[in-house]
């Protein structure tokens, strides 16, 4: 389970877990273990319902954060309302962020956000689904803090030099989402086809999104 607050409690996490205590399972899989089974003990959950929230959350990706995007590419009061409010802005469209809170920062020909967690693995799950082993590595979340120029250009991303880079540290509590500008030469596209440029990456800031063809 995670989303429930402390930074992905539980999920990939790259602070030193205590000694595994139990043969072969680590700290945090005895943890699951231990908590699943006591709250199936007492009553407060049936596993149909653990078992039902876990398929939920594997079921999420990176095309509820692009259905977002597309919107607010193509409907300009849901884009205020997105940057205003990510939660209220994505419930309104059927999806939910839990406890956390989104937050979304836009792209402009002067700004370029970029997210990261350099604590561990904190994410918009949420909108993008699990995320990639390179986000949670310890060199991108040191690295794209002090040279993020750089780590973008290993993305294949080359941005002007005029554009100033924006790092966001994302939180338990807090997560972003990045609302990439609308590709060029995309005026006639319906907003499903635009979702469908709209990337993982591009949302996290490493990349832009697709052109057409
Ligand atoms: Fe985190």
């Amino acid at each position: 389970m995670s989303d429930t607050g402390g930074h992905d409690a539980g999920h990939d996490h790259d602070h030193t877990p205590p000694p595994d205590s139990s043969e072969g399972l680590g700290h945090y899989n005895v943890m699951e273990i231990a908590v699943r089974e006591l709250l199936i003990d007492k009553g407060i959950l049936e596993p149909g319902q653990i078992r039902a929230a876990v398929e939920a959350m594997d079921s999420r990706s990176p095309e509820g954060g692009a259905k977002v995007v597309a919107k607010a590419w193509v409907d300009s009061e849901f884009k205020a309302r997105l940057l205003d409010d990510g939660t209220a802005a994505c419930a309104s469209l059927g999806i939910e962020m839990g406890p956390t809170r989104l937050a979304v920062v836009e792209d402009t020909s002067e700004v370029h956000n970029v997210l990261v967690c350099t604590l561990c693995s904190c994410y918009p799950r949420m909108l993008l689904g699990l995320p990639p082993d390179w986000y949670k590595s310890r060199e991108y979340r040191s690295r794209v803090v002090r040279e993020p120029r750089t780590v973008l250009r290993e993305f294949g991303t080359e941005l002007p030099d005029d554009v100033t880079l924006r790092v966001h540290d994302s939180t338990a509590e807090l997560r972003y989402l990045v609302l990439p500008m609308r590709p060029t030469g995309t005026e006639g596209m319906s907003e499903s086809e635009l979702a469908a440029l709209v990337t993982r990456d591009c949302m996290i800031g490493v990349t832009l999104p697709g052109v057409p063809a």
